[in-house]
Order: structure tokens, then C-alpha cells, then sequence
């Protein structure tokens, strides 16, 4: 089954708007692929998660109202804004045009990036602060010395973020340790929850020798020497291991 007739077969079967491709596969071919109950629905179309506490519940901290707010509006417009980017996108892959790319590609990062943050973000906080596992401090001390120096890396890296964005921990696979991060508006770091198993270097060094300003002629090139054992490879190992947010 060539592209347009996959395509095809999915508008026809009623889901050729707000679809992922495992979705899409599934549907299509029977494959057994879940989707991430937690950010999307069975289909593909993204949801906002309900809190799993009252809006209250992180009073005095977070108050109710800064609670109500940012997370049926705020969060809910980033759900709304992700399903309309990736109806376009779909509608582009369709019509084979893709004039509109770029705009496109940044409203999925920007508004992917605020829904995955926002879904992890509410789950990192509850009225219980439970315990910290002996995995979780074996890990801040190899990777910043211990608890204490993790947290006043997190809370000075947070504070002085520049403008908006976020303070992130997040786990350096294949290092296999800990960093923390700042997010300057989270759209510049694409979206946080997708991990690459696929990627194109277009800095004019990973080109220009022999390519000059060609990037198009690099890129097309670049298709014609991927590894497709090492794609499928990492994509098995991460769909094995990352279901949940
Ligand atoms: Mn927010």
C-alpha cells in the first residue's frame, strides 16, 4: 500500500483528521500499537488529562482559582491548538503540500511541548509528597552529588529562567544520569516527551563541503543513507518501555 492509498484508507475509515501514525497503522493493518492512554485518546486525538486531585487541593501553595485557570484554560488550549497543527499536518501529507509546513511544525512544537509539560506537570505535584525511591537518590547523587545539590541546582536554573518557560530534570538516555535544564519558551526545544529515532543534522557544517547552500539536494541524499535497522531498533526499544506519561 503506497502512501496516498494509506492516507486514503484512513480518511475513509472516518479518521483522517487529528490521527498519529500509530494510529493510523493500527486501524489500518490490525497492528497491535497502543496509543498513550494519558495525553491522547484511542484514536489519536489529544486530550486534556483531569487533574487526579481537587482544584483546591494544593492549597496554600497553588491556589484554587491559578489551578482552574491554567489548567482548563491554558492546558486545554494547548490540546485544542496540538489536534488543529496535526490536522494540518495530515491535510498537508494529503494534498502533498506542504507550502505551509513550517508554520505548522511550530504550532505542533509549541503547542505539543505545553501539553506534555503540562500533563507531567500536574502529576508531579499532589497534596501528598511521598517519598523519594532509593532509584531516585541513587540518581541525584551520582549525577549532582545528592538531593541537596539537586535542589538548589533546580530551584536557582528555575528562577532564572529567561522570560517563560520551565525548570526541567529530566534523564540523559544513554548517558543514563540526570541534567537539569532550562526550557526558554518550550517550543524551542520541540516537544519534551518525543524522543528522536530519526534525525537530519541541517547545520551547514554537516553539508557545506560538498552541498554548499544545497540543503535540499543534502537532505534528499541523506534519505538515500539511512539506516533502517537502527530506525526500527529504537523505535521497538521505546515502545516497549514508554507507554505512560
Ligand atoms: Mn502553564
Amino acid at each position: 500500500m503506497d502512501k496516498r492509498t494509506f492516507l486514503k484508507t484512513g480518511a475513509l475509515m472516518g479518521i483522517g483528521t487529528a490521527i498519529s501514525g500509530p494510529v493510523l497503522a493500527q486501524k489500518t493493518f490490525g497492528l497491535n500499537i497502543p496509543g498513550n492512554p494519558s495525553i491522547a485518546d484511542e484514536n489519536g486525538e489529544y486530550v486534556l488529562p483531569p487533574l487526579d486531585y481537587a482544584y483546591d487541593a494544593l492549597e496554600p501553595y497553588i491556589d484554587k482559582e491559578t489551578m482552574v485557570l491554567h489548567h482548563d484554560k491554558h492546558h486545554a488550549g494547548y490540546v485544542n491548538g496540538l489536534n488543529k497543527a496535526t490536522v494540518k499536518i495530515n491535510e498537508a501529507i494529503e494534498n502533498g503540500d506542504f507550502g505551509m509546513i513550517k508554520h505548522w511544525e511550530r504550532e505542533l512544537a509549541f503547542h505539543g511541548a505545553g501539553h506534555m509539560l503540562h500533563a507531567i506537570f500536574w502529576k508531579n505535584m499532589g497534596p501528598q509528597q511521598g517519598s523519594r525511591s532509593k532509584l531516585l537518590d541513587d540518581y541525584l547523587k551520582k549525577s549532582f552529588g545528592g538531593f541537596d545539590g539537586f535542589s538548589s541546582l533546580f530551584v536557582s536554573a528555575t528562577n532564572s529562567v529567561e522570560g517563560s518557560g520551565w525548570g526541567i530534570l529530566g534523564y540523559q538516555v544513554g548517558a543514563d544520569k540526570l541534567v537539569v535544564l532550562q526550557a526558554e519558551k518550550h517550543q524551542n526545544q520541540s516537544q519534551w516527551l518525543t524522543l528522536p529515532i530519526l534525525v537530519c543534522d541541517v547545520w551547514e557544517h554537516s553539508y557545506y563541503l560538498k552541498y554548499q547552500n544545497r540543503r535540499g539536494d543534502y537532505v534528499k541524499a541523506f534519505m538515500n543513507v539511512v539506516n533502517w535497522d537502527d530506525v526500527s531498533e529504537r523505535l521497538e526499544k521505546l515502545t516497549g518501555s514508554y507507554q505512560q506519561v
